[in-house]
């Protein structure tokens, strides 16, 4: 431990391995992960689609280079750009990575229109990532603090709030862009309504802005359909996703359509590691996994599952506040804190995250089944019930 930079506060526990919504660590314990490596592994441990895609490409080829084509990246940029609606895409590592290019392209649409200062509008409680433009674009001052100066060009606006974009577009000729979570998932899981959504959508038409969504951690079929917006009724111009696109093998990516899919050219942009042919393939079979098996159509019946279950449980629903979210992004907000709960949960075999203070944050496998749905439910019932 002491050779790691102290970035995180662990629990002091090691994983040996997993299966399905379990993992084991290395005291042959077993535990019921609700936390999906942070809504990273939507298909579970050790899922054979995904264990087949690694081996059968690490014999073939690990990385070549963006020097030249990728047949991985080259299929896996069809189908993902097809089940997004968007016209093409470019590979990173992370969901940083993928809103970095994303900044990048807002900035030169702005340049290429002669807007010399270009500002892209973000929300309260935005969680965008951890380099410098993204934690810029960040709604929380903790993640802030201590890296100024900040990068610049970030105009903040109340979520849920159309007059106050109204107002900014008024004031601020040089917005070229909003970027927005559909569902804030770091500050609590507190959504976009879709009326919101649909308002900013007629605004950025109006003033030729992009909007951008960050789909990083809604994405990849979390929510219920593959991607959050598609249960909106709207489409963006730029969407950026990482988490569940590789079900743990690192890849993000930044998809664009119409104008917006022209900006960047030639030199513009890169990656080394970007788009190789171990995380193509990886989450090439991620992505036929999630459609072929309706795992977003499992998300959204667990999701309704668990959330019946802990407002059925009268004595827990007697704590509860709301549970917001859709399909397996949830988040149980309860009346009072619960700083010891996370802590029981993990004692009682359970892996759950309290975000915001008060909200339990449940994130499981898009796998999860009705048996274990439903042992979900129950451990976080009992939990509430004794906090
Ligand atoms: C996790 C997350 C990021 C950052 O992704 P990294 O892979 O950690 O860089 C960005 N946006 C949202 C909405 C996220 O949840």
């Amino acid at each position: 431990m002491s050779a790691l930079m102290q970035t995180y506060a662990r629990l002091p526990v090691t994983f040996s391995h997993g299966e399905g919504v379990y993992l084991y660590d290395t005291e042959g314990r077993r535990y019921l992960d609700a936390i999906a490596g942070i809504a990273v592994n939507g298909l579970g441990h050790a899922h054979p689609a995904v264990t087949a895609a690694i081996r059968q490409q690490a014999d073939k080829l690990i990385h070549t280079s963006n020097l030249y084509r990728i047949e991985a990246q080259e299929q896996l940029g069809e189908a993902l750009t097809r089940v997004a609606g968007m016209d093409n895409c470019f590979f990173g590592n992370s969901g940083a990575e993928a809103n970095e290019a994303a900044i990048k392209l807002a900035r030169l649409y702005g340049h290429q229109r002669k807007i010399d200062k270009p500002a892209i509008v973000v929300l309260e409680g935005a969680f965008h990532g951890r380099t410098l433009a993204t934690l810029s674009a960040t709604g929380n001052r903790k993640i802030q603090a201590g890296f100024e100066p900040l990068v610049t060009g970030f105009i903040r606006a109340p979520r849920n709030d159309i007059q106050a974009l109204r107002q900014i577009a008024a004031h601020n000729p040089g917005v070229v862009a909003i970027l927005a979570e559909p569902i804030q998932g770091e500050s609590g899981v507190n959504p976009l309504s879709a009326e919101y959504l649909q308002a900013v959508r007629e605004i950025c038409d109006k003033e030729e802005w992009l909007l951008m969504l960050d789909e990083v951690q809604t994405g990849n079929g979390r929510t219920g359909n593959y991607f959050a917006y598609q249960g909106m009724d709207l489409i963006p111009d730029v969407v950026t996703t990482a988490k569940g696109l590789g079900n743990g093998v690192p890849i993000g990516a930044c998809m664009a359509r119409g104008a917006a899919a022209r900006v960047l050219g030639a030199g513009q942009h890169g990656s080394t590691f970007g788009g190789n042919p171990l995380a193509c393939a990886t989450a090439l079979a991620v992505l036929t996994t999630i459609t072929e098996d309706g795992l977003g159509d499992n998300a959204t019946a667990m999701g309704q599952l668990i959330t019946d279950a802990l407002w059925a449980d009268t004595a827990a629903a007697a704590n509860i506040v709301e549970i917001r979210g859709r399909g397996l992004m949830l988040g149980v907000q309860l009346k009072k804190d619960c700083p010891d709960l996370a802590q029981r949960a993990f004692d009682a075999g359970l892996l759950i995250n309290v975000t915001a203070g008060n909200t339990i944050r449940l994130l499981p496998p898009l796998v999860i089944n009705t048996q274990e749905a439903q042992a979900l439910a129950a451990g976080v019932a009992q939990l509430i019930r004794e906090a």
